[in-house]
């Protein structure tokens, strides 16, 4: 018997195509399931829906808003392992890294239901200034439009919540382009936004091939544009939709810095480990660069050497696996090459820095030149550069060396340290005592430089979809 295809989801309807994909898993090839990519009708019609209903979304109770978000964060726990087990069958993370970034997802809507229900607006008294008297001013924010929101591969689940659900908390319309090789988890949210009593039109998600996607960008129905994704991405769509409201979460090689004060190395090290090669490091706060104090390193760098040694590697679809394959072979293949070009620049591979297929072997590379691709660009694998510093002053200086400025960890206990680091370092957070890579959904998230423009989090995307607007009262 075949498998029935996987809908997509137009103006919240379920729809197909004839023109199929085959998503299968990057870890052994199995078919995990069939859909179909939109036809250019179809996703006419999903952005046609989303500006029609527009001034109805953002007239929509809070009461409903929050009552969908709730729906969506409950089917979600509902249906907990069945979502776990797809992410990690069409990405190829191990099922414990699927299982937390569900986990995100359910806390995700849950939080924007909160955020909804609080969303109201500021009364100014505006009679400060004698020339103002007996006015007043009420500030309320009006969604900007509908929103599309692009989404990459690597959490095929978390990334897409993060657009839609402060989408619906603001009453905004949201079409979704999730990324080609990951479309699944995407789909069956539709199918439990379906559920909600929200207007149809405020919610589809259209599989288009990325030759498709510019012209998505460049559509005037849809005024906001939300990309998670690469550099070169992000930097295309700046340059075609200048004067659109763009938010652009973009590349890292974020650092963890080991200050001189610091001595929990079992910790640090066993933390580096973990997360240097979390999703085969293919997370845009993996650490790829440790920073270590010289008084530090001997010590630090046996604990790590091994605690990545010890790393379960393997079935992502095994409890016990902490590092699965890359997305694909091209995607190992890139890696290999980036450490092969840093062997030749004089580097060392302390362990690691074997491929088989899609999967690349946890690795650690000491004495790579500063420009060379490991250090410089995102490596998006299970790669960790180590650099040796004399002061925390240059270890700070050596995080800020980077086109990018995502988040960065800084192991002290020092308080100084910790607000020295919080004044100096060059990125969208700090986090102190811990790897780069932690993130929840209260925090403003975004970067600086490379990393992009913009921030998410529940929150702070609310602030983005939408713009505020004053009411003046007079003769009060
Ligand atoms: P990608 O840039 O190749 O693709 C991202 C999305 O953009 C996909 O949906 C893709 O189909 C689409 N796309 C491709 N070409 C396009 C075009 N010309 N116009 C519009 N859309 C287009 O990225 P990827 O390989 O899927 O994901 C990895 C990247 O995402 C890494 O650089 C990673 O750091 C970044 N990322 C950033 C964050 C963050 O929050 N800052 C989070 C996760 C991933």
């Amino acid at each position: 018997m075949t498998e029935p295809v996987v809908p997509f989801w137009i103006a919240g309807s379920p729809e197909s195509s004839a023109d199929l994909i085959e998503v299968r898993s990057p870890y052994d090839g199995r078919l995990v399931a069939t859909t179909s990519q939109a036809t250019p009708s179809q996703v006419d019609r999903a952005v046609q829906a989303a500006a029609d209903v527009a001034a109805e979304a953002a007239s929509l109770p809070a009461s409903v808003r929050a009552a969908a978000l709730d729906h969506i964060s409950k089917r979600l726990a509902e249906r907990g392992e069945e979502v776990a087990r797809l992410i990690s069958a069409e990405n190829g993370k191990p099922i414990m890294w699927a299982r937390a970034e569900l986990g995100r997802a359910v806390s995700t809507f849950r939080w924007a239901a909160e955020e909804a229900r609080r969303f109201s607006g500021d009364l100014q008294r505006l009679d400060t200034d004698p020339a103002a008297k007996g006015r007043l001013a009420l500030v309320r924010r009006f969604p900007k439009g509908p929103v599309l929101g692009i989404t990459p591969f690597n959490f095929p689940l978390n990334l897409v919540a993060h657009k839609v659900a402060p989408a619906i908390a603001v009453g905004a319309p949201i079409v979704i382009k999730p990324a080609p090789a990951t479309p699944l988890s995407a789909l069956l949210l539709g199918s439990l936004i379906a559920e909600t009593e929200l207007p149809v039109g405020m919610f589809s998600v259209v599989p288009v091939p990325n030759a498709v996607a510019p012209d998505l960008v460049a559509d005037p129905r849809l005024p906001v544009v939300s990309f998670t994704g690469s550099g070169p991405v992000g930097a295309q769509i700046r340059a075609a939709v200048p004067h659109k409201h763009v938010t652009l979460e973009l590349g890292g090689n974020a650092a963890a810095v080991i200050c001189e004060d610091y001595a929990d190395l079992d910790w640090a090290a066993a933390r580096v480990a973990l997360f240097s090669n979390y999703q085969a490091g293919q997370s845009c706060i993996a650490v790829q660069r440790v920073i270590v104090h010289s008084s530090k390193v001997d010590d630090f760098l046996d604990k790590l050497v091994n605690a990545v040694g010890g790393l379960v590697v393997g079935d992502p679809s095994a409890d016990a696996t902490q590092v699965g394959p890359l997305i694909n072979e091209a995607a190992a293949e890139r890696v290999e090459s980036w450490v092969a070009e840093a062997v030749e620049a004089g580097a060392k591979v302390l362990v690691g820095g074997v491929r088989d297929g899609a999967s690349y072997a946890p690795t650690v590379i000491v004495d790579a030149p500063a420009d060379a691709k490991v250090c410089a660009e995102e490596v998006f694998g299970p790669v960790l550069v180590v650099q040796v510093v004399d002061s925390d002053e240059e270890a700070f200086a050596a995080v800020n060396r980077s086109a990018f400025g995502l988040q960065a960890g800084v192991f002290t206990t020092s308080i100084q340290t910790a607000f020295s680091a919080h004044a100096t370092l060059q990125v969208g957070g700090v986090i102190i005592g811990d790897v780069p890579s932690f993130r929840a959904d209260q925090m403003p998230y975004g970067g600086q430089k490379g990393s992009g423009t913009g921030r998410e989090g529940v929150a702070s995307a609310m602030q983005d979809y939408t713009d505020p607007r004053v009411l003046v009262l007079t003769n009060l």
